[in-house]
């Protein structure tokens, strides 16, 4: 006997790298959704969805996706969750998960969470799965395995709805953590979003440059500058909100990062060799232990 689906109805209320991986997945892997409904900004990305054949249906107005849906996952920027929440609470069916996948948690939670009618479950996660690209395109369908969600349900969340949710990222391959929406939010502002905060800060110095030296910047690009372009190219839209987003725990940990900064070129302008080679060796041995748990 085949199991019924985690799902009847699954809506994606935005469906660029993460919501048409998200739909891949279930595809792929089944089990997840008996439908999958599609939604995204423009009529150009809708008429892509349904060229891609990625969702069972495609609808252009967010609150048509969400009827009937049991499940409905905001894949949009975090920026837009107040408006898409607005537009869709009065058409969620009762009983109905609400769930998202945004980088920023507690923003998420005081934009979105007023807005959730009373017995429709709200359960905030984040999967730490990404690349540098956007739109339907660039979506595939194990983009969540071996990848950790982090599920940040605000107290009192019904455990059953999170329970529900943990089962449809372990469903996509992924490893699941429940995790306080603060500390989610300082963790990722250091190893996500603060190296983003960088990556765009380099690219520019670089553009800023005088035209010759820019040229040969680019002409003679190192792997270590290339791999800065690499996360630089990621989508703006996304990245405007999520700075705007964890803005306390961005310039706490920007703030400590300049400190360090500034103490490394006091040892570089005193010739501090030793300090120098320590942090040199500190950043080798993070890099060997992200290997050694295949999160590299
Ligand atoms: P994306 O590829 O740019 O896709 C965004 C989707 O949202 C598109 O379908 C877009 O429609 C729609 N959208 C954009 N602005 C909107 C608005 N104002 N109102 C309604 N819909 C709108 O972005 P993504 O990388 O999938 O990111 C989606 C979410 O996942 C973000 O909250 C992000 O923080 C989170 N996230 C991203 C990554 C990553 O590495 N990229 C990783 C984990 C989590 P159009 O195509 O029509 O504009």
């Amino acid at each position: 006997m085949t199991q019924a689906p985690l799902f009847q109805r699954l809506a994606l209320l935005g469906c660029g790298l993460i919501g048409s991986s998200i739909a891949r997945a279930a595809k792929a892997r089944g089990g997840i959704a008996s439908e999958i409904v599609a939604n995204a900004r423009s009529p150009k990305s809708l008429a892509r969805i349904a060229e891609l054949g990625i969702a069972d249906r495609v609808e252009a107005d967010p609150a048509e996706a969400v009827r009937g849906a049991d499940c409905v996952i905001l894949c949009a920027p975090v920026g837009a969750y107040a408006a898409l929440a607005t537009a869709i609470a009065p058409h969620l069916a009762p009983g109905a998960i609400l769930s998202d996948v945004g980088s920023t948690k507690q923003s998420v939670i005081r934009d979105v969470g007023p807005l959730v009618p009373a017995g429709v479950h709200f359960v905030p996660a984040h999967p730490l799965a990404g690349t540098e690209h956007s739109g339907p395109d660039a979506g595939f369908a194990t983009l969540f395995e071996g990848r950790w969600c982090l599920l940040t349900p605000p107290p009192g969340t019904d455990p059953a709805s999170v329970a529900r949710i943990e089962s449809l990222w372990r469903g996509m391959g992924s490893m699941v953590s429940v995790m306080e929406p603060a500390h989610h939010d300082r963790v990722l502002a250091i190893v996500s979003h603060l190296p983003h905060l960088i990556a765009f800060t380099i690219c520019g110095t670089a553009d800023d440059l005088a035209d010759e030296t820019r040229q040969q910047v680019l002409q003679f690009a190192a792997s270590g500058f290339r791999d800065f372009t690499r996360i630089a190219a990621s989508d703006p839209e996304m990245w405007r909100d999520v700075f705007l987003n964890n803005r306390e725990a961005l310039l706490e940990m920007l703030a400590r990062f300049t400190e360090d900064a500034q103490a490394m070129a006091k040892a570089v302008r005193w010739g501090d060799a030793a300090y120098i080679e320590d942090k040199i060796e500190r950043g080798r041995k993070i890099r060997r232990s992200l290997i050694e748990i295949n999160q590299a």
